[in-house]
C-alpha cells in the first residue's frame, strides 16, 4: 500500500472520489488536522464507509504540511493524491504541500462539474445567462465514478477516526419527493420546497457530478440543476478573483461609506429589526443554521440596503452559522444582494421585505414558525405588523423601508459618481 489519499474537508466520500478510484487497493486514507462541530459527524460517516470497504480513516492531528510529508515518507508512498479546490488558503496550502513531499502531490477535479466555460476571448463570464448558455453547450459531463469495490485494510498501528453512524441520504430524499415541484415551491418560504444538499455538498458528501447525474433525465431536473450550474459560477468567479472574499466585485462599491452601526447590525443579527420576513430568517439561521435561499436573499439586502451596514459582516456572520458555509456561495450571495457582484441584483433594486413576505409567505406560516410574537396577527398583516397596531413582544421596524430605500438609493448614486468605474475587472 503506497498511495496515500489525502480527504480534505470538502471531499468526504466514497463514491465518485477520485484520488480512491485512482488509488484503489493501494490507498491508504489519511485525514489530517483537528475535526469537530458539523465536520466530526461526516468524518465518522466516512470513516464507516471506508471500513465498510475494507479500509478505514487514518486521522493525523496536526499540521498536513508537516503530517503528510512525514507519512510518505515513513510508508515509502509513491503519491499524494487530493482534489484540487478552489478556495486560495487551499490553493496555497497545496502549493506549499508539493515541495514538502517526497513524492507527487497530484491534484484531481472533482469540486465541480466542470473547469467551467470561457469566453470566446479566454476570460471568465461576467454574466451568469451566457455562462449558463456556454456550459449548456460545452459541458460533457462525465458520469459519477463508483466507489471502489474494496480497498485494502488500513496498517495496524495507525491512528484512525471512529466509524460513526451513516448520514441521511438528502438527494434520494429530494428525488423522490422534492424535485418534481422544485420550479413552483423553491420560492416558497413556508414549503419544504428545496434539496436542503448544500452542506452535503460543502463537505462533499456528496458530489455535483453525483447530483447532476441522479437528477438528469427526471422531471423537474433542469430548473434544479440551473442551480447546480450558480454553484459552478461561484467557484468559478472565486477561482479567477480569490479577492472576492475581500472586495466587491464591482469597482464602484470599493470604499463605499457604509455606516458603522453595531446596534443596527446586531439588531439584524438577532432578528429585531422588525421586519419579520428580515427576522424570521435571522432565527431560522441562529436556531438550524439554514437559512432559505429567498430569505438569505432578503436578509442580506436589508443589512446592506436598508441598515447601509457593511455586507461583509453578514457575510461573516454567515459563515460563522450556515451549515452550508462556503466561502464561494457565500460571497457571491451577499454580493449579489448588496447589488456589488458579478451579475449581481442591480444595486438600485431594493426587495421591499414586505412585498416579499407577502408573495412567498402568504399566509406567514414562515414568519410565525420562528417568531411567535406574530402567531395572532391575521394573515393580512402578518409581514406588516405596525398596520394592525403591532405585536406584543415584537418590536417596531428598525427603519421605515421608503425612507432607507431613497436613503441608500441616494447615497450609491452620489458615491458611484465619483467613485471608480463600475466594474474594475
Ligand atoms: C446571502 C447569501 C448567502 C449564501 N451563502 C451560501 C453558503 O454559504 N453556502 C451555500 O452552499 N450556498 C449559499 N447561498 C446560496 C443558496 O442560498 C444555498 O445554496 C441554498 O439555499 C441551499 O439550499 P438547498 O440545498 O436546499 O438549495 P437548492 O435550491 O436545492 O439548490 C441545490 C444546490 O444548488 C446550489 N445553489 C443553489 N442556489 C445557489 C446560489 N444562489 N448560489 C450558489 N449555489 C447555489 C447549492 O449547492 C444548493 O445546495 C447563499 C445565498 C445568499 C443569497
Amino acid at each position: 500500500m503506497s498511495t496515500l489519499v489525502w480527504y480534505r474537508e470538502k471531499d468526504l466520500r466514497v463514491t465518485d472520489h477520485g484520488p480512491l478510484a485512482e488509488a484503489g487497493l493501494d490507498a491508504l486514507p489519511v485525514f489530517v488536522g483537528p475535526a469537530s462541530g458539523l465536520l466530526a459527524p461526516r468524518l465518522g460517516d466516512l470513516a464507516r464507509r471506508l471500513e465498510t470497504l475494507g479500509s478505514g480513516l487514518v486521522h493525523l492531528e496536526g499540521d498536513p504540511l508537516e503530517e503528510l510529508p512525514r507519512m510518505a515518507l515513513e510508508r515509502g508512498a509513491t503519491a499524494v493524491l487530493a482534489h484540487g479546490f478552489t478556495e486560495p488558503a487551499a490553493r496555497a496550502l497545496e502549493a506549499r504541500l508539493a515541495p514538502a513531499l517526497p513524492c507527487p502531490l497530484r491534484l484531481f477535479p472533482g469540486e465541480t462539474l466542470t473547469a467551467g466555460p470561457r469566453t470566446g476571448a479566454g476570460g471568465m463570464f461576467k454574466v451568469f445567462t451566457a455562462y449558463h448558455r456556454a456550459f449548456q453547450r460545452e459541458a460533457h459531463l462525465a458520469e459519477p465514478l463508483e466507489a471502489p469495490e474494496r480497498l485494502a485494510s488500513v496498517p495496524p498501528g495507525l491512528p484512525r477516526w471512529p466509524a460513526g453512524d451513516l448520514l441521511p441520504d438528502h438527494l434520494a430524499t429530494f428525488l423522490e419527493n422534492g424535485l418534481a415541484d422544485y420550479a413552483r415551491a423553491r420560492d416558497r418560504l413556508d414549503e419544504d420546497g428545496t434539496s436542503r444538499i448544500s452542506a452535503d455538498l460543502h463537505f462533499g458528501t456528496v458530489s455535483a457530478a453525483t447530483c447532476w447525474a441522479a437528477a438528469s433525465g427526471r422531471p423537474g431536473a433542469e430548473v434544479w440543476q440551473r442551480q447546480l450550474v450558480w454553484r459552478e459560477f461561484a467557484h468559478h468567479l472565486l477561482r479567477e478573483w480569490p479577492d472576492l472574499l475581500e472586495k466587491p466585485f464591482v469597482g464602484g462599491f470599493q470604499d463605499f461609506p457604509w455606516r458603522q452601526d453595531g446596534e443596527a447590525f446586531r439588531a439584524w443579527a438577532e432578528g429585531r429589526t422588525g421586519y419579520p420576513v428580515v427576522d424570521a430568517a435571522a432565527l431560522e439561521l441562529l436556531h438550524t443554521g439554514h437559512v432559505h435561499n429567498r430569505a438569505r436573499m432578503i436578509a442580506a439586502s436589508f443589512l446592506a440596503k436598508h441598515l447601509l451596514v457593511d455586507y461583509r459582516l453578514g457575510e461573516a456572520h454567515y459563515l460563522a452559522h450556515l451549515e452550508d458555509a462556503d466561502l464561494a456561495n457565500n460571497s457571491m450571495g451577499w454580493q449579489w444582494s448588496a447589488g456589488c457582484g458579478c451579475d449581481a441584483q442591480p444595486w438600485f433594486r431594493v426587495f421591499n421585505p414586505v412585498l416579499q413576505g407577502e408573495k412567498f409567505d402568504p399566509r406567514g406560516a414562515y414568519v410565525r414558525r420562528w417568531l411567535p410574537a406574530l402567531a395572532p396577527l391575521p394573515d393580512r398583516i402578518v409581514h406588516r405588523p405596525w398596520e394592525g397596531g403591532g405585536a406584543p413582544g415584537y418590536p417596531p421596524p428598525i427603519v421605515d423601508h421608503a425612507w432607507a430605500r431613497a436613503r441608500f438609493l441616494a447615497l450609491a448614486k452620489a458615491h458611484l459618481a465619483t467613485g471608480e468605474p463600475r466594474s474594475r475587472r
